[in-house]
This record gives C-alpha cells, structure tokens and sequence, in this order.
C-alpha cells in the first residue's frame, strides 16, 4: 500500500474559533442507485460506470473547539486490521489512505483526549473506527470519549441482534463501557456543537452543526452523497425513507443557505470542503 502524504489526506480549516480537519479515509466505490431516471442521473454523474457505480470519497472530521475534541463518524478501522481485510476483499476497488488514527497521530491529537465522538448514522463506513484491535480483542479507540448516535439507530435495530455484525461487535461494546449516548432531538453536546436530527439514510441519522463566532459549519454524513443530490433533493437512494430524507434536506437548505455555512457531507471527493447556493428556483452544490 502506498502511504501518501499528509497534505493528500488531511485538510484543515479554521472557522471562528474552531479547528476543523478533515481525514480522507479513501475512496469506495458505490452504485447509489438513485431513484431517478437513468438518463438523468447518469448526466449528472457522468463518472459513473457501466453499473452505476461511482468513485465515492470517505471523510471523517476532527472538530477542537474550546475543551472540546470532537470526532465526527470514525470511518473504518485501520488499515492492516482484520476489519480491514475483510472489508476490503468485500469491496473490490477500495483504495485506503493511512488513515485516521495515523492523522491524528501526526497532528499530535492523543485518542485518550478525544471528549466526543458523534456519530451520524450505523453504516459501517462510519463508525467500525470506534474500536481498535488490540491482540484478539476489540478495545475502545477513544476510551474517554462520549459516544454519541441517534436514538433510531439504536433502539429496534435488528442489527445488534446479528452477533457478526459490526454494530453488535463494535458499539454494543461502546455501550457496555457506558460511553454512549443516545439522542432523539436537537442537542448541544458541548458548547458550540450540536447533533440534529436528520432522518432519512436511516431512522436516527444526525448531523452536526459547529458555531463559532458568526461561522457556521456543518457535517452532513449521508444527507447527500453527490453533490447532484443537492440540486435534485427528491434523488434518493434506493431502499431509503425518500419522504424523511427530503424533508431533511430541506431543513438543512432553509438553516445553512442563509448563513452561508460551511459544509461537508461524507462521500464527496477530497477535499470535501463546499456550500450550498441558490440556482434559480432551487439550490446547487458549490465546491471549496
Ligand atoms: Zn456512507
């Protein structure tokens, strides 16, 4: 495996008072499937191929904001790891970069002083990097850090109950620690940092809204996952809530346009970094 440089994985921004970095955990390719013509979609996403399939970027987030170090969706689990072996003989095409934990490190962040870690929703891609391997056993990767998620995520997940699955092997361990938190509406989980509800991907996914002096960010995970998406809100994936997801974006376009926010959503290309702008009746994606 190659090991890129820092600067090709890793992009850092200040807004406000807040350090916001963004890691690159690789590219995945994924058919999004979305529930629309095949003509049109196919305009809009001219790199698809022949399955439908596009080259998807993975992006975690580190947030350092007052006392507060925050994670938003700890992405997969090293490279190297058994996870990642197996992950990656399931997804031929995956291209990885070092890494978070390996980010972190050269950013001089120990993982013993991350206070949060939010996570937007229970797809693997986002949160298998709660745990670490150490030995045989999965240990908490950020063993003082409140583990966050929505609470339609959690509660009834059939999931859990698979014992081979990720979420059983990886955040039930989180949860019998006692370091995760459920949430069900708007929430402050340290000053300046908010988890929302916005349901649709699944039943409990969440965002993230960061706010420091007059600048806004927010952290979308898989609100949209193209950018056309933002320019066809109704564009779902298949096997999504279209209706709750929808009304989602439509909140996020009514709170962030005006302000101007900062915005990243998970599988945009590196460097993620973007906004959202008005074009004609309806909006478009903006990169930088
Ligand atoms: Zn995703």
């Amino acid at each position: 495996m190659s090991q890129p440089s820092m600067e090709e994985y890793v992009s850092v921004r200040r807004l406000g008072k807040a350090n916001v970095t963004l890691v690159s955990e690789g590219i995945l390719p994924w058919p999004p499937d979305l529930q629309a013509p095949e003509e049109e979609w196919r305009a809009a996403m001219p790199e698809a191929d022949e399955d439908g399939a596009i080259p998807l970027g993975v992006h975690t987030a580190l947030i350092q904001l007052g006392n507060a170090t925050v994670i938003i969706d700890p992405g997969y689990d090293d490279p190297g790891s058994p996870w990642d072996a197996r992950f990656a003989a399931e997804t031929p095409g995956m291209q990885r970069t070092s890494g978070l934990t390996t980010a972190l490190a050269g950013l001089g962040v120990l993982p013993e002083s991350v206070t949060h870690v939010l996570i937007t929703h229970t797809h693997g891609d986002h949160f298998c990097g709660v745990t670490r391997q150490e030995n045989d056993m999965l240990v908490a990767r950020y063993p003082n850090a409140r583990h966050v998620i929505g609470r339609g995520d959690w509660d009834n997940n059939p999931e859990r109950d698979d014992p081979a699955s990720d979420l059983a092997q990886r955040l039930e361990l989180i949860d019998r620690l006692g370091l995760l938190d459920l949430v069900d509406v708007e929430a402050e989980v340290a000053p300046g940092v908010a988890m929302i509800p916005a349901p649709g991907e699944t039943a409990g996914h969440s965002i993230v809204r960061v706010r420091s002096e007059g600048s806004a960010f927010f952290y979308l995970g898989d609100l949209y996952h193209h950018s056309c998406e933002v320019a066809h809100p109704g564009w779902v994936p298949a096997d999504r809530d279209p209706v709750a997801m929808q009304a989602s974006r439509e909140r996020l376009t009514t709170e962030a346009v005006p302000c101007g926010a900062t915005l990243v959503f998970t599988h945009e290309h590196f460097p993620p970094w973007g906004r959202i702008v008005v074009s004609g009746s309806g909006h478009r994606w903006e990169r930088g």
